[in-house]
Parts: structure tokens; C-alpha cells; sequence
């Protein structure tokens, strides 16, 4: 997006703020849909934990696009967006078997990851048909090699258990629609990624009455100059040609579902902030902007790296700086980097701000949570905005606990 849009936009709505570039989302939905063109029927559903704006949903939705998600709320979301039921996979880990049968009374597609609730779903309701996530074990480790994934990882049913599966399946006379693995690692490796995917099929064949195989996502985009990001064309080329030789020997032509959030929203994003104070110390230069890890916390969760640009200098000489919030715990964005000469006031640009990001803020500090702009065919609409005082005591129950009466209470 160009820095004077930008600009403009932190003028008009303040910061910190996030905005949006829809024609960033599309792209990304596109490229990766046409790379699976070969495949009869793909389903991209769009992961609502990594920017679950109804808006954004809303978009996602106009392209053809369904919804993956992690709790009930974010069904509702999807539903109030405007979604079919139908559109919506529910893939939870650890969550209640109430919580899933309230999700299969509202009608999406329930994903189940543990044997537990499989079976005791199994048994109350034989006949919704389930997708079961599978754990395959398999990892990215270094540059060539297959390692076996940590077989304690807490999601997916362990693919050393399916003859356990194959007798709840058996025993409760339930269906098994869909078959689903999300490995959580990149697929830099497209080999590696290949590998599970065989674990996937073999794993597939045990079932007779499947819809669906569902590779959940991985799909890595650059974060740093030097990022190596998945190779999304000759990836479709592989697993399409192995897909469809699977449908072929299966019988039936499956659907190939994916799951990204990270892919379709990260680089659509940006998140402006004011810089308060430049302060010099013996050694550093902090730039310390209106905002913290209430707003963006990547950086310290994860390690995460997001380019910064001064985008009120973009010509300036270039210095170092190390980009700091205003929360009173290390916030600290960035570590001496090379960021174009910043003065007070100016705002800065973080790129891929899209993806887990405003959906990860809080109200640490008792700060609002920032405000949210879609850009669309040039023009800037506020989908958010940003909260006030009111949200900040909104839900505390204020008892003056000095003029409460005692009770006293019999022996
Ligand atoms: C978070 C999540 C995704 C999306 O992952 P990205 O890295 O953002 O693409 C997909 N599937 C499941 C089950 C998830 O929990």
C-alpha cells in the first residue's frame, strides 16, 4: 500500500491503528486457489483466529471462500458474517464435548482430535458425520531431512492410535466424512510436506465414506527481507498430481481442503503507530511509540520480526533505532535497526500486520484497543473502532464494599 495512503489514514482516524489492504487478500486467494485448479473441487477455509473482523469475514466470504474455526464464538462470528453453516469447520482442541455438540445443533462440520470425545460423540450422535484430525508425526528438521514430530504434541489424534479409531468407528456405528491434519511447521520443505500428506492418504484409505481431506495450512510468507516463503506453484503442481491419483484409486473424487489464515491476511496488514518521545542513551536510540505489546505482542511471543518503516521520512538518511512501546514491562519491537531518521511525532508503518495481530491485542495498562481500516477500491472505511473509557469498565461490577451490611450468620 503507499505510504502517503498511509499517512493519511493515521491522519484521519488516529493511531495506533490497523489497516487493511483488500486487494492483498484477494491476490493471495487467488494464487493459491489457482494453484490448485487442476483439482476438481478445492476449499480454502480461511482460519478466523488470525483477523476475525466481520468485515474481513465478510470479504473472505465474497471470494468463495469457507471458515475454519477454534471455538464457538468464532462459529457465530462466521455465522453473523453471514456464512452457511455448512461453509464452517469447527477444528477445537481441548475443548468441551458440550461446546462441540452446541457448534453440530448450529450445523457446521465438527473435526475431532481426540479419542475421548470421539467416542462419547460417537455414541450420543451416530449420526453427524465427524472429519477426525490426525497427527502424523512428521516435522520440517533442517534443509533435507524428515524428522519425526514430538509424539507428545497436544493436537491431533496420534496416527499409531488408528486401529483404536477404526473400533469407536466400528463400535458406535458412526461416520467419518473428512480426514485432517494441521502440523502447525511451515512448509518451506515441499517434500516434507508431501511426506505427511502420504501418512494422510494412507491414513484415508481405512475410511470408505469420506467427502473430504483436509491438509490444514503451513503456508509461510516472508516476514524480513531474506525469508524464504513456500513455493505455492510448484507445491499445487506436486500434491494436485498425488491428490488426484489418490481420488482415483479411492473412487471418488474428495474434496482437497486447506486451512490458511497467516497466508491470506498477513502482508495485507499494517499497524500505525506515533512515535512520543526519541530518547537517547549512551548507547541506543529508542523510539518509543503510542502503543506495546497490548497491541502487537509477535515480537515478544514469538520472536516475530516486522519491517518498520518512518513513513512521515521515508527519504530521511537512514540511523539506528530501537522501536519501544509505552507499556511499563520491555516492549521492545525492534533492536538497532536501520530505520530512516525519525523526529517526534512522526508515524511508523509495521508490515505484516494482518495476521495475528489486532486479534492478539488487549487492555493491558487500561489502554483501548486500536481502532481497524479496510482499504477497498481506494477508499478507507473504518471497521473497527477504537474503543473508549466506557469498553475499559464495561463488564466490572463496581460494589462499594465499605457500605455493604454485614450479615451475620448463626451458629
Ligand atoms: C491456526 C490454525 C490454522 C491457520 O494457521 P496459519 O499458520 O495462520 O495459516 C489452520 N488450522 C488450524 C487448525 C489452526 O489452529
Amino acid at each position: 500500500m503507499k505510504q502517503n495512503t498511509l499517512l493519511n489514514i493515521a491522519e484521519e482516524f488516529g493511531s495506533p491503528i490497523y489497516v487493511y489492504d483488500s486487494q492483498k487478500i484477494i491476490s493471495q486467494y487467488k494464487r493459491l486457489t489457482s494453484a490448485f485448479n487442476k483439482v476438481k473441487q478445492v476449499k480454502v477455509n480461511y482460519a478466523v483466529k488470525a483477523l476475525s473482523n466481520v468485515t474481513i469475514l465478510k470479504l473472505i466470504k465474497s471470494l468463495g471462500a469457507g471458515l475454519d474455526t477454534v471455538s464457538i464464538q468464532e462459529v457465530k462470528l462466521g455465522l453473523a458474517a453471514g456464512f452457511q453453516a455448512e461453509q464452517i469447520i469447527f477444528t477445537p482442541n481441548g475443548v468441551s464435548l458440550e461446546e462441540i455438540e452446541e457448534v453440530a445443533t448450529l450445523g457446521a462440520q465438527i473435526n475431532i482430535d481426540n479419542l475421548s470425545i470421539l467416542e462419547q460423540f460417537g455414541t450420543k450422535h451416530p449420526n453427524i458425520p465427524v472429519c477426525i484430525r490426525i497427527n502424523p508425526h512428521v516435522m520440517a528438521g533442517g534443509n533435507t531431512n524428515i524428522s519425526v514430530g514430538h509424539i507428545d504434541s497436544k493436537f491431533g489424534i496420534s496416527i499409531h492410535q488408528i486401529p483404536h479409531i477404526l473400533r469407536i468407528v466400528e463400535n458406535t456405528g458412526m461416520k467419518i466424512n473428512g480426514i485432517h491434519m494441521h502440523t502447525g511447521s511451515d512448509i518451506l520443505d515441499i517434500d516434507v510436506f508431501l511426506y505427511a500428506s502420504e501418512i494422510l492418504f494412507e491414513t484415508a484409505k481405512n475410511f470408505k465414506e469420506l467427502e473430504f481431506i483436509d491438509f490444514g495450512s503451513g503456508f509461510k510468507v516472508p516476514y524480513k527481507a531474506g525469508d524464504i516463503e513456500t513455493n505455492i506453484e510448484e507445491f499445487g503442481e506436486k500434491l494436485t498430481k498425488r491428490f488426484n491419483e489418490f481420488c482415483k484409486d479411492y473412487g471418488t473424487d474428495l474434496t482437497l481442503a486447506f486451512e490458511p489464515g497467516k497466508f491470506l491476511v498477513s502482508e495485507a496488514g499494517y499497524f500505525l503507530a506515533k512515535v512520543n518521545v526519541v530518547k537517547q542513551t549512551t548507547s541506543t536510540v529508542f523510539a518509543q511509540i503510542d502503543s506495546g505489546f497490548n497491541h502487537l505482542i509477535r515480537p515478544m511471543l514469538y520472536g516475530s520480526q516486522h519491517e518498520i518503516e518512518n513513513i512521515s521520512n521515508p527519504k530521511g538518511k537512514e540511523r539506528f533505532y530501537s522501536v519501544v512501546g509505552y507499556i511499563c514491562e520491555t516492549d521492545t519491537f525492534a533492536n538497532n535497526r536501520r530505520i530512516s531518521e525519525i523526529s517526534e511525532g512522526d508515524v511508523l508503518a509495521f508490515k505484516n500486520a494482518g495476521a495475528y495481530c489486532f486479534s492478539m491485542a488487549s487492555n493491558y495498562n487500561s489502554r483501548f484497543r486500536p481502532a481497524e481500516v479496510l482499504v477497498h477500491d481506494g477508499t478507507s472505511h473504518l471497521i473497527r473502532q477504537r474503543e473508549t473509557f466506557e469498553d475499559i469498565l464495561k463488564n466490572q461490577v463496581d460494589i462499594n464494599l465499605f457500605s455493604l451490611k454485614k450479615k451475620t450468620i448463626k451458629k
